[in-house]
């Protein structure tokens, strides 16, 4: 690229005075500069000897076997594959799996750490997100997306869906889609209103539709859609994120959908379902969050519809009784698509091997055996489930030659896992992100025995911090 050299600000004070130029050439323009380090090529090599675990159920997995990658695509699984000259990545001692697929998460709240309280109502998650949010500036957002990418790839988590609910120009989406694609991170960026934007505005559908077209199709590593503000009555975050009618949600989704676009929604307090249905708005397109509340007739209802929830078991487990339990028992046994999430990463830590055990726990001490779960098939849900949920299941979410390679290697010989034996009981009742060795996004390795490989981890840090700094002062923040 010739333009490397070019300031942000002035690249985007540049596609604004070249006008039609920005139009037709407008992708360059709009995205704007690598702020990283180059992403570590698409190399040829084999994974070799590792407990393969492919999550494909057409597939069986391996005690030990082979994983050849080439030109980012999986090649062959099996359990000796005679390949010469290829580079080979030690297997043995791990467990070769799909990365995990994360299908909500707030990157942009990932720099209120020092600020927010788990125990403290007045500086939760919500108050706090929502007054920082509205002081954000878009350079607040590529590090708080920064930051949030980073610890995804360190956890493990190859795709993530950006839940982005706080653009606020377009230089802010520019930033937050920036910062994934600088790491090398595949995903969906779900557009969405901003903090403290008025309940009877619509949402900024030209915005949208210029992502589209700056943004998308580009190499299949990052998707589009929305994120919608809450239907109805919210027990959960109050009026900070905005509630729509059902009008308003007509005009926010009508838009989006017109552009082909996929919909995401929080379901925090009563269920939205009924309403929904009855406005014809309920649709394969659709993923809900939070699954709480729902009724036998609501979730025969989402299995009709083909409508996917998404449940962040970390975050709903500390949620009050009253507004519901983790429904992921019920969901299964009527058969509607579930996939799991981090939602944010304030004030825990990203670790989806957390989020399967405390789904199995919850599900243990409420249901049990009268609705049978198995560890594989929380994996499954954390990857393969994952990758339907957000449509990209031909690309991702499980080892299967001709999809993308989007792996990871979890070291079986640490402390903690040691000495293994069945690998599904491994991960979810042992394994820590710590645990995990290499990470490999779209054939790129871009983690290596637990180090990035070419990610500048200081410099990731250093910038949070002061970023965070700076918005709590501009905030006077505790004041
Ligand atoms: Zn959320």
């Amino acid at each position: 690229m010739t333009i490397n050299g070019m300031s942000r600000r002035a690249m985007l004070k540049g596609a604004t005075a070249l006008g039609a130029l920005a139009a037709t050439s407008g992708d360059l323009l709009a995205q704007g500069p690598r702020r990283a380090a180059p992403l570590p090529p698409r190399r040829e090599f084999v994974i070799r000897g590792a407990t393969v675990l492919t999550m494909d159920p057409n597939i069986a997995d391996l005690a030990t076997g082979d994983v050849h990658v080439r030109d980012g695509a999986i090649v062959a699984v099996a359990p000796r594959l005679n390949l010469r000259n290829v580079r080979a990545i030690e297997g043995r001692g791990m467990i070769a799996m799909p990365g995990f697929v994360d299908t909500h998460w707030h990157l942009w709240t990932s720099l209120f750490r020092p600020f927010v309280r788990a125990d403290v109502d007045a500086v939760g998650y919500f108050p706090v997100s929502n007054r920082l949010g509205q002081l954000m500036t878009p350079e607040d957002s590529y590090r708080s997306v920064r930051l949030g990418v980073a610890e995804a790839l360190s956890a493990g988590v190859t795709t993530v869906h950006n839940w982005a609910h706080n653009v606020r120009s377009p230089e802010h989406a520019d930033a937050e889609l920036s910062a994934m694609r600088d790491l090398g991170i595949r995903g969906r960026f779900a557009y969405g209103p901003a903090q403290g934007m008025p309940d009877d505005q619509v949402m900024d559908h030209a915005g949208l539709a210029r992502v589209k077209r700056d943004w998308m199709p580009g190499d299949g590593m990052l998707t589009l859609g929305i994120c919608s503000r809450n239907v109805g009555a919210m027990s959960i975050g109050g009026a900070a994120r905005g509630v729509l009618t059902i009008e308003m949600v007509k005009r926010d989704w009508g838009g989006a959908r017109a552009l082909g676009l996929p919909i995401t929604v929080h379901t925090s307090g009563p269920s939205p379902i009924m309403q929904l249905e009855e406005a014809g708005l309920l649709g394969p397109d659709l993923q809900l969050v939070h699954p709480l509340l729902t009724t036998p007739e609501e979730r025969a209802i989402l299995k009709t519809r083909g409508v996917s929830y998404s449940t962040a078991p970390t975050g709903e487990a500390r949620r009050p009784a009253a507004v519901g339990v983790i429904q992921l028992g019920e969901l299964l046994e009527a058969g509607v698509k579930v996939s799991l999430s981090t939602d944010h990463t304030t004030n825990y830590n990203c670790d989806p091997f957390v989020g399967m055990r405390v789904l199995f726990a919850l599900h243990q001490h409420r249901i049990g055996n009268k609705i049978p779960l198995t560890l594989k098939r929380l994996v499954q849900l954390a990857t393969l489930d994952g990758a339907v949920d957000l449509g990209i299941a031909d690309k991702t979410g499980s080892l299967t030659p001709g999809k993308r390679a989007d792996i990871i290697l979890i070291r079986t010989t640490d402390i903690n896992m040691t000495p293994v034996g069945d690998p599904y009981e491994a991960l979810v009742s042992l394994a820590q992100p710590g645990n995990i060795d290499t990470v490999i996004v779209d054939g790129r390795i871009l983690r290596q025995s637990g180090k990035f490989a070419a990610l500048d981890h200081a410099r990731v840090v250093r910038e949070a911090r002061e970023a965070a700094l700076a918005l709590q002062a501009k905030a006077k923040w505790p004041t």
